[in-house]
């Protein structure tokens, strides 16, 4: 899954508006840029077979570290803590934004659950395996990645305030580009290997946090005057 990980970001974003977009972005796609990581140091293995699944060409051989049950319970636990105890004057509700970023961190095997084939381990790679298979059925897996988001997009404008405005040239930009990645990786040319695919991810993953980031800055001191001053 992709663009339905963005969508519970930007959802998350307004249950505690102190969190920047850009880091939920990451926390959301952890699983996937630890995936990257272990991928190139050879820690867990995917090979490219193609029509694995109408959607996805990968076949996850073993990634119980990034993508296991237990293993996202431990890695949103250490998000959490790794966001708690970051240095920053701003600590009003940091236990509840903590918290929110490590339900961001495991909320991406509930997501992965539902489209793959049952290749998520609960714990080691010999444990049972779960995955609800949507990636068979094409159109279902693009209607479920396109709900989540727009429901996401929908609460992050809804629950706009003065001091965490909705920037919409930048909003739109953030989505196009997420929408443009998607289509490309469902209908673009097979990668070369996996190597490509592994740089790609990780490069994926923390650009779009960046944009996402940008895309969400909260109001500056001008604009916040600007609209003390403007007639409503
Ligand atoms: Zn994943």
């Amino acid at each position: 899954m992709l663009l339905g990980h963005y969508g519970v970001a930007l959802a998350l974003k307004r249950s505690e508006p102190k969190l920047s977009l850009g880091t939920l972005f990451v926390a959301v796609q952890l699983a996937d840029l630890l995936w990257g990581v272990f991928l190139l140091l050879g820690w867990e293995h995917a090979r490219i077979v193609p029509e694995y699944t109408p959607v996805t060409p990968f076949e996850f051989l073993d990634y119980p570290i990034s993508h296991s049950l237990v293993g996202l319970i431990i890695w949103g636990v250490v998000a959490a803590c790794l966001y708690y105890s970051w240095p920053t004057r701003d600590t009003t509700r940091h236990w509840q934004a903590a918290a929110v970023v490590g339900v961001a961190v495991f909320s991406h095997y509930l997501l992965d659950v539902l489209v793959h084939v049952p290749d998520l381990p609960l714990a080691g790679n010999d444990s049972p395996k779960l995955g609800l298979g949507l990636w068979n059925y094409p159109l279902a897996s693009t209607i479920a990645e396109l709900l989540f988001l727009g429901i996401g997009i929908g609460i992050y404008v809804a629950y706009r305030s003065h001091r965490h405005p909705v920037r919409v040239f930048r909003l739109t930009l953030l989505v196009l580009i997420l929408l443009g990645t998607y289509f490309a990786s469902q209908y673009g040319p097979l990668p070369p290997d996996m190597t490509v695919v592994a740089v790609s991810d990780i490069i994926f993953v923390l650009a779009a946090a960046a944009l996402a980031a940008w895309a969400d800055r909260r109001a500056t001191p001008a604009e916040l005057e600007a609209q003390r001053l403007s007639p409503r």
